[in-house]
């Protein structure tokens, strides 16, 4: 068993169930890449633009053709819209403001892409638009946490094949969250300083859990991760904050996230991932001893009886062993 310092959590490592690479190849139809560049029943493509009115970030090329934009989800989770809920103190409480905020990113104008297959400078105007969104948000609206996260492919959760991520905005701070921030606050109450950046020391140090390493950032299969080829990508500038990343940390982490990406999608054949942005919010009194950090989890195992009633997980592969994998891959694909 394997405890991760930062989550406080134990997870199973079992070794004799390990796999080969090849094993945990998606058992996929079609990958990304095969699907048409274009399709006219998307609503996310070129021409379905009054399916997603309200549109809030809109960045072009030099011939005004949109690259990324973002709009409302036109099937919130949250809205913006009040309800009355019952006293505080009940045993049934609603909401307690009532104001969300659901909205999508579509990331390309292309169908047939993911970001492991687009160019760093794609991948960057991505960034800027969960940055730019989570910065506005924040100044507008009183919300206690943000999350701005990908699902790619059916088994990760998505429900539209076209590239897009999503960011909501929540009226309450979720248990695991509070979670993390307690831990790390705890940690630097002891007079340990920041836990994700003692993490990155001791990653750098040992050397093999890294994927990829940048001057700014670090890219590494946890110590403790729960399942195999899960993947965080951590700035080794301390900051609670994504939306406070500067423009020229962003460019950087473009070409991080797309040597990660991309050696996923060639390395496991496009597996299904959820990418989860991981932030405090910007003023954030209380929680500038957090560090904010993106997961990558590629979905290749199951949630069964044992991860439910627990927790905890098992994860059949060794970290040591995912990581080696995916440094070693030759990338034909260098789009720049
Ligand atoms: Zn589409
Ligand atoms: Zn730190």
């Amino acid at each position: 068993m394997r405890y991760n310092v930062a989550t406080r959590d134990w997870v199973v490592v079992a070794p004799e169930r390990a796999r080969r690479p090849e094993d945990f190849h998606a058992a996929k139809p079609a990958i990304t890449e095969d699907r048409p560049a274009h399709r006219a029943d998307c609503p996310f493509c070129p021409g379905g633009e009054a399916n997603t009115p309200g549109e809030t970030v809109r960045f072009c090329d030099a011939q005004d053709n949109w690259q990324v934009r973002s709009f409302p989800n036109r099937y919130p989770a949250l809205t913006a819209e009040a309800e009355e809920g019952p006293p505080t103190g009940s045993l049934f409480q609603r909401r307690r403001f009532g104001s969300g905020i659901h909205e999508v990113v579509a990331e390309s104008r292309r169908h047939n892409v993911t970001l492991a297959l687009q160019s760093e400078a794609e991948i960057e105007l991505v960034l800027r638009a969960w940055q730019q969104r989570s910065q506005e948000l924040f100044h507008k609206r009183e919300l206690e946490h943000l999350v701005v996260f990908k699902n790619h492919g059916v088994s990760a959760g998505s429900s539209l094949e076209h590239p897009h991520s999503q960011i909501i905005g929540l009226p309450v701070l979720p248990s695991s969250v509070r979670r993390r921030f307690d831990d790390a606050f705890r940690f630097f109450q002891k007079g340990k300083g920041c836990v994700f950046c003692e993490m990155l020391r001791a990653e750098l140090e040992d050397g093999s859990r890294v994927v990829v390493e940048s001057y700014g950032f670090l890219a590494f299969v946890p110590f403790a991760s729960d399942s195999p080829y899960s993947i965080w990508i951590v700035p080794k500038r301390h900051c609670h904050c994504f939306a406070l990343t500067e423009r020229s940390e962003l460019h950087e982490l473009a070409g991080v996230v797309k040597q990660v990406l991309a050696r996923l999608y060639v390395g496991l054949r496009d597996p299904d991932y959820n990418l989860i942005v991981r932030s405090a919010n910007p003023p954030g009194p209380g929680t500038h001893f957090f560090h904010w950090y993106i997961t990558v989890v590629p979905r290749l195992s199951r949630m069964a009886g044992f991860e439910l009633g627990t927790g905890m997980f098992i994860r059949s592969s060794l970290p040591e062993a995912d990581a080696a994998y995916l440094r070693g891959l030759q990338l034909v694909r260098e789009n720049k």
